[in-house]
């Protein structure tokens, strides 16, 4: 492929590696999984306005924030992609994903599906997997067993899902839609995309 595809002249890439899909698919098993399994792969860590929640340090899983410090990032043109979600915003350093890039590590980060559709458009050469639960039951119980929500940000979540599937594939921006019911059976299917995608580039 050409290099203009990646907006950048380095021809020796890692793969940009998009995985999206509604809060309780599972998606974080999924990428935990991967950055195990998958070599010179890293973490895209988001910067976040939310709160930590228990277990949760600065810096490893995102970056924490308050509105103000992330709208100064926003406004230096630091992210990559940003987004609003349930009350809060979230978004993607732009830097650390080029640099991994360029030095020929895959990168995989977990945003969402407004995330994903601006991804699509400046990272074309990305790949973007949106995993979806078996059903609509079995993402309450994965919802309500993680015990880290509110009652109320926990249906807002739910009420959420409905519209987040129906966007990502209206967007187009997804190439790869996986259904996450055995988890060890979706992560093959995730490695078996991105090692396709490795190969093709
Ligand atoms: P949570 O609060 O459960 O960690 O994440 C809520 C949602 O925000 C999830 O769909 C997650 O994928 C998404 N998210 C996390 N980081 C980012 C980011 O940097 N950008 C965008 N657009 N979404 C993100």
């Amino acid at each position: 492929m050409s290099s203009s595809r990646r907006g950048d002249s380095d021809e020796d890439h890692g793969v940009l590696v998009v995985i999206s899909g509604p809060s309780g698919a599972g998606k974080t098993s999924i990428c935990s999984a991967i950055l195990d399994q998958v070599p010179h792969t890293v973490w895209s860590v988001s910067v976040t306005t939310r709160a930590p929640r228990a277990g949760e340090t600065s810096g490893e899983s995102y970056t924490f924030v308050t509105r103000e410090e992330f709208g100064a990032k926003e406004a230096a043109g630091e992210f990559l992609e940003s987004a609003e979600y349930v009350g809060h915003r979230y978004g993607t350093p732009r830097e650390p994903v080029e640099r991994a890039l360029s030095s020929g590590q895959n990168v995989v980060m977990e945003i969402d599906v407004q995330g994903g559709m601006q991804v699509a458009r400046r990272m074309p050469a990305s790949v973007r997997i949106f995993v979806m639960p078996p059903d609509r039951e079995s993402l309450r119980a994965r919802l309500e067993g993680r015990k880290t929500e509110a009652k109320e940000q926990l249906q807002r979540r739910l009420a959420k899902a409905d519209g987040e599937i129906a966007t990502a594939r209206d967007s187009g921006a997804y190439q790869h839609f996986v259904v996450n019911d055995v988890l060890d059976d979706t992560v093959e299917e995730v490695k078996t995309i991105i090692q396709q995608e490795r190969e093709r580039t």
